[in-house]
């Protein structure tokens, strides 16, 4: 408190700070802060584990946290400014020089070139798996310094699904941490932590935000050894989310089961439309019965998101491009999740992978959202349509 005798430049200082209690809002309090003012000289330096600055999360960040923890059956729920960021804070979290990772080959494209520019500047080998491997040979596939396996099922352009229960649990038996890109199922169509999985991560940026315009990133865990490697990650990297965007992604959080109801029955509509069109070679969705994981996604997944790809009958680039150019409610863009549907061609993303199954023709990959579907079906129609002209 200022003096009554002080002048302007002092009292502004503080003025205002002793207005009475926040009101109870639906929402959490939007904290900003740096600096967190401590009650005494001796609170300065107190124990680990208090929180001492705003880097660390304020009210909003620890709502979310909590929101997600009850989301994914966690104790603890870490914060990332990204979903890529959430990937790599968690490895860089656990690994150390001479360590061997096993990655899917279906890996999220930026999480592949972290592993193969950084990890392995700092002495980490990657190995990349194909997840259609059986988990015996996967696993029996491991070495001495393998210290994790990194799995994303299904994987976001060929949607292959992977036994992840299994795998988690050969791997703990050889004392390997497993660890799961859970953005597709968002860590609500399916759990990982509740399949044995030690790290569950995902882009809160996709379905959870919902609305394409925040980024964010999560890791849940149920071990406290690794609950703490990965706070300590995040502090000895400086890495912090800010207060709005937190408040932003717990808005979406609220919403994500009545869209993904939605955009999971959408999706499978157009997916079960496209698979008896004469275009089409093949349908991509683990949900539609028939398609390849879909025994595995029945087993450990309650629903379907609105992801999923489909190849074309053989064509030209100019073909694709012509199909992709006719459609007018899909936008041509990449990441997912939000309210609106999104269409892109997947082969040129595909040259990276070691193991890349013959899909028959060019892979396209659609986000299927809020839209009435048969207004997207119609939308579809007209691209395929434009596509057997392009064909010759
Ligand atoms: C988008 C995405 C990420 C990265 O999320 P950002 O928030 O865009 O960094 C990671 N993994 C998967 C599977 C994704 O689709």
């Amino acid at each position: 408190m200022a003096h009554p005798n002080d002048r302007d430049e002092t009292r502004l200082i503080r003025a205002g700070q002793g207005a009475g209690p926040a009101a109870k809002t639906v929402g959490p309090a939007v904290q900003k802060g740096s600096t967190v003012l401590l009650p005494d000289a001796a609170s300065l330096y107190a124990d680990k584990g208090q929180l001492t600055y705003g880097r660390q999360g304020l009210s909003a960040q620890f709502a979310l946290s909590a929101a997600l923890a009850e989301l994914e059956h966690a104790t603890q729920v870490t914060l990332y400014p990204s979903g890529l960021a959430a990937v790599t804070g968690a490895l860089l979290a656990v690994l150390k020089a001479g360590d061997e990772v096993l990655v899917t080959d279906t890996i999220y494209k930026p999480t592949r070139r972290f592993c193969d520019h950084v990890l392995k500047r700092f002495g980490v080998t990657t190995r990349y798996f194909d997840p259609r491997q059986p988990p015996e040979a996967l696993v029996g596939e491991a070495s001495d310094a393998t210290r994790l396996i990194l799995m994303e099922s299904p994987g976001s352009l060929g949607f292959e699904m992977q036994d992840v229960a299994r795998v988690a649990a050969l791997a703990r038996d050889r004392g390997i941490l497993s660890m799961a890109d859970n953005t597709w199922a968002a860590g609500y169509l399916c759990k990982p932590l509740d399949h044995g999985v030690d790290i569950s991560v995902q882009a809160l940026t996709k379905y959870v935000a919902g609305h394409s315009d925040v980024f964010m990133g999560s890791a849940a865990v149920r071990d406290a050894r690794l609950g703490q490697a990965l706070e300590d990650g995040i502090h000895d990297l400086g890495w912090a989310v800010a207060g709005d965007e937190a408040y932003q992604v717990l808005r979406g959080l609220r919403t994500l089961p009545t869209r993904m109801a939605r955009q999971g029955e959408s999706g499978l509509a157009v997916a079960a439309w496209l698979r008896d069109r004469p275009q089409v070679v093949r349908v991509l969705h683990p949900a539609l019965p028939g398609a390849p994981g879909h025994d595995l996604w029945k087993r450990d997944y309650t629903g379907a998101c609105g992801l999923f790809a489909f190849s074309l009958t053989p064509g030209p680039e100019a073909a694709v491009n012509a199909f992709l150019d006719e459609l007018q409610l899909f936008g041509l863009g990449f990441s997912w999740g939000g309210f609106e549907s999104l269409a892109i061609a997947c082969d040129p993303q595909l040259k990276v992978r070691k193991f890349r199954p013959d899909y028959g023709g060019p892979l396209i990959r659609l986000h299927i959202g809020l839209e009435d579907p048969d207004d997207l079906i119609a939308d579809l129609a007209r691209g395929l349509a434009v596509y057997a002209a392009h064909q010759g």
